[in-house]
C-alpha cells in the first residue's frame, strides 16, 4: 500500500510549476518542520525562498498547515508572507478544511506536501487531496521520531518523480 502519494521528491525546492501544471494543482498546502526547514529552525531551508518567489510568480497559491503550535508557525508564517493554519491535527482533516477555504480553490486543484506518512500523507488521503511527499530535511534524533520513522519505511514511496522521468 502506497498510502496515496501523488508524487515524490527528495526537497520540496524540487516542485516546479511544470510539474505542478502537469499534475493539475494550483495550490500546495505546506507542512512547515522537516519540509521548509528543520525542526524549531527559524530560517528556511536552502532554496526555500526562491522556490516560493516562483510558486507566487506562477500564481500557486500557498498556505501552512502545521501541527506545531502558533508560537512556532506564525513568526515563520509572517517572515514568509504566508497564510497558516497553526495546531492543524493532521492526519484529521480540521486544518486541512480550514485551509482550503481560506484558499477559496476547489479541493481537486489542491495538494498537500509533506514529510510525514502519518500525519501529512495520512491526513492528505483522508480528506481527499493530492499528496506530494518529500523527503525529511533530516532524520529527528529523539526516540519518538526515530519509532515514528522506523513505522512509516513500509508506506515510504520506492520511486521518486525526477528519478522516474531520468528514465
Ligand atoms: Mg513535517
Amino acid at each position: 500500500m502506497r498510502l496515496g502519494i501523488t508524487a515524490a521528491f527528495r526537497r520540496v525546492t524540487e516542485i516546479t510549476p511544470d510539474i505542478l501544471k502537469k499534475l493539475g494543482i494550483r495550490g500546495l498546502i505546506l507542512d512547515l518542520d522537516n519540509t521548509l526547514t528543520t525542526h524549531d529552525n527559524p530560517v528556511p531551508g536552502d532554496g526555500v525562498l526562491d522556490w516560493l518567489d516562483v510558486m507566487k510568480k506562477n500564481n500557486i497559491r500557498l498556505i501552512i498547515v502545521s501541527n506545531n503550535h502558533p508560537p512556532r508557525v506564525k513568526p515563520f508564517a509572517d517572515m514568509l508572507g504566508l497564510e497558516f493554519v497553526s495546531e492543524g491535527k493532521k492526519p484529521l482533516t480540521k486544518g486541512f478544511k480550514e485551509a482550503v477555504e481560506k484558499m477559496g480553490l476547489p479541493k481537486k486543484y489542491i495538494a498537500a506536501v509533506g514529510d510525514q506518512i502519518f500525519t501529512d500523507v495520512l491526513g492528505a488521503g483522508l480528506f481527499g487531496v493530492k499528496m506530494l511527499y518529500v523527503d525529511p530535511i533530516e532524520h529527528e534524533k529523539t526516540t519518538f521520531f526515530k519509532v515514528k520513522r522506523k513505522c512509516e519505511k513500509p508506506f515510504l514511496p520506492r520511486k521518486y518523480y525526477n528519478e522516474q522521468e531520468k528514465k
